[in-house]
């Protein structure tokens, strides 16, 4: 590729881009209390994350 520009992390429950500098939440895929700590995590809209 010859684009360097990093392309923004896509978030799962909109399936929109999330720009840098917007509000954005790290959510576990797994509850911690089912052994989901250091699990897989993806990267949401803030807004999305708190639906
Ligand atoms: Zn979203």
């Amino acid at each position: 590729m010859t684009d360097d520009t990093p392309a923004d992390p896509i978030c799962p429950l909109c399936d929109r881009p999330i720009p840098p500098g917007v509000p954005q939440s790290l959510h576990h895929l797994v509850p911690k209390l089912r052994g989901g700590k250091g699990g897989p995590t993806v990267l949401l809209h803030q807004i999305c994350g708190l639906m």
